[in-house]
């Protein structure tokens, strides 16, 4: 067997991936525990149907519908008006993040974000050379102004990646942070486009503000979004970005032709046509986090605040014996985050009750 080239700084690296095990209790990707109603079912299956007459043709490269209808949720979800040209989509945010780094990343560039965050970050950035740095946040695991302008300022990132809810924490930031990045990127020389990852942005608390409203006066933002969480469709792989048309124009030069099929974009129509049905349970998936979160306390735990449909709470000295304990009790959350914490996604009331039985049992609470 000849050697195979593997680029050097993949060699022995595993494909990223929470473990995908067949247990009755799921709470480790942050997943909306509902699946789609009949309407929704029978509303994708009518649109691929329509669809798979014309695969013998490639899909519609610049997807504009889809897009409108984008801006259109977007629109009754935040208050902002966009046009489509503003949205980009692509499968999952994922490669929505990746385009953006193939287009404002790359060799001799840096990319800077705020650690404890997103584990798919530095991966976007090694598979396009550029370098990765994070700052620490605080101890509450909100990002320091000051401390963060100073890391923009020293490092001249060319992206800074802002998750807002925060994943593993679920901390959301404040929109006067996001300004203060914003100002500061724009004095970096050769220019910074700030990503603010808004993943599980539906699930914020009242009063926390989106960063889409920063959109008109800062044409270097970019606010991810993804159909993954809120609309309980990770399986549709259906993320979006909406920013200036500079900016989307830019990432259409890196999208590979026909990236986003002629059925997903057909599932993502026929979900946008029901998003108030699939949102139906986010205020009660909501009410369940609060809820959790005190229950935790209430147990002595540490829980970090929590905008979106996960808690991270701690602070055991053996998490993995834990994590193994839940998972004897048919119950999956996710080990990760800071040494001794843990991360569980807000399941149905049914599923949080068994995770907070085996906890009981587990941690003898
Ligand atoms: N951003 C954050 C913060 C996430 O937690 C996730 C999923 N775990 C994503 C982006 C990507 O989600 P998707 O590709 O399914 O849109």
């Amino acid at each position: 067997m000849p050697d195979l080239p593997l680029r050097p700084e993949l060699v022995g690296i595993e494909p990223y991936g929470a473990p995908q095990l067949d247990v009755p209790v799921l709470l480790n990707v942050n997943e909306n525990p509902y699946p789609p109603s009949d309407a929704v079912v029978a509303e994708v299956t009518e649109r691929v149907a329509a669809a798979a007459r014309g695969l013998n043709r490639y899909p519609d490269r610049e997807f504009l519908e889809l897009r409108a209808e984008l801006a259109a949720y977007l629109a009754v979800e935040s208050g902002v008006r966009l046009a489509a040209e503003q949205l980009w989509a692509a499968n999952g945010s994922n490669e929505v993040m990746l385009h953006l780094l193939q287009a404002f990343g790359g060799p001799g560039r840096t990319a800077l974000s705020f650690a404890p965050t997103y584990s798919m970050y530095p991966e976007y950035a090694r598979d396009t050379h550029t370098a990765w740095v994070t700052a620490p946040r605080e101890s509450d695991f909100s990002v320091d102004p000051a401390a963060a302008r100073a890391a923009i300022a020293e490092l001249a990132p060319s992206v800074v990646l802002l998750a807002s809810p925060n994943n593993p924490s679920g901390t959301a930031l404040g929109l006067d942070v996001v300004v203060e990045l914003l100002d500061e990127a724009r004095r970096v020389p050769g220019g910074c486009v700030v990503v603010v990852d808004e993943a599980y942005a539906e699930f914020r608390r009242a009063g926390t503000p989106s960063a889409l409203t920063l959109l008109e006066a800062h044409p270097h933002l970019a606010v991810t979004r993804t159909m993954s969480k809120a609309f309980g469709m990770a399986g549709a792989r259906l993320g979006y970005l909406a920013a200036s048309r500079k900016l989307v124009d830019a990432l259409r030069v890196v999208r590979l032709p026909y990236h986003l099929s002629a059925v997903s974009q057909a599932v993502a129509r026929a979900a946008l046509a029901h998003a108030e049905e699939l949102m139906a349970q986010v205020g009660a998936l909501r009410a369940e986090r609060d809820e959790l979160v005190v229950w935790l306390r209430e147990r002595g735990l540490e829980v970090a605040e929590s905008d979106a449909n996960f808690v991270l709470f701690g602070v055991f000295p053996e998490r993995r014996t834990l994590w193994q304990g839940l998972l004897d009790r048919g119950v999956l959350i996710r080990e990760v985050g800071p040494p001794g914490w843990l991360r569980v996604s807000v399941g149905t009331s049914d599923e949080t009750a068994a995770f907070k039985d085996a906890l009981v049992e587990v941690a003898g609470l």
